[in-house]
């Protein structure tokens, strides 16, 4: 199954990213991502065996992140797969700290390493036709993350769908 490791946005900011969603697919075009969907992923760990999934579910259960807040102030884009993305402008520390931690946990556990680089993204659109994201609106939002997620993807007919796996404490 594929599998990878993302913060949840809480309720509210997930109504708010789906408004930003909204404003990007009008002026980008492209396909949304629908707001029980929004996330940030921060290990993509591809197809896992099921029996190794287990131990990944009961590893995650037994972690307590401590927190922190990550400020969300600016659009970016992936030009190869159309993406538009809301993210920071200016690396997060806490972020950094809890990818590289969840990296060395997943290392252990026999999963492959991090990627070269890290740019931390909640991605709002994909296969966008215009990449005009400077005729958006400023954003600036924070997010008070706490608790990682394990999400299983898969696709349907009509996109992609997550399932929740697995929570950290
Ligand atoms: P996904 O490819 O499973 O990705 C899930 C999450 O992991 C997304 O946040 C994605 O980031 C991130 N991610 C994916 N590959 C990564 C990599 N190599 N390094 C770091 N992060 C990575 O699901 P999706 O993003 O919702 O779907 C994207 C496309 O993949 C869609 O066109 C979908 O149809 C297809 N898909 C294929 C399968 C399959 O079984 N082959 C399953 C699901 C989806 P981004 O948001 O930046 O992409």
């Amino acid at each position: 199954m594929r599998l990878f490791l993302a913060l949840e946005p809480p309720p509210a900011l997930r109504a708010r990213l789906g408004a930003l969603a909204d404003l990007a697919q009008a002026q980008c075009g492209g396909r949304r991502v629908p707001d029980e969907s929004l996330h940030l992923t921060l290990a993509f760990l591809g197809e896992v065996e099921t029996a190794r999934a287990e131990t990944l579910i009961e590893w995650l259960q037994g972690e307590a992140p401590q927190g922190g807040e990550w400020r969300l102030d600016r659009w970016g884009t992936f030009r190869r797969p159309g993406i538009v993305w809301v993210g920071g402008s200016t690396p997060d520390p806490a972020l950094a700290a809890l990818q590289a931690r969840l990296w060395d946990g997943l290392e252990a556990l026999g999963h492959g390493g991090p990627p070269t680089r890290f740019v931390p993204h909640i991605t709002l659109l994909r296969r966008a036709r215009r990449l005009s994201i400077e005729a958006l609106p400023p954003v600036d939002l924070t997010w008070r993350w706490r608790r990682l997620t394990l999400l299983r993807s898969f696709t349907l007919d009509d996109g992609p769908r997550y399932e929740v796996l697995a929570r950290s404490a």
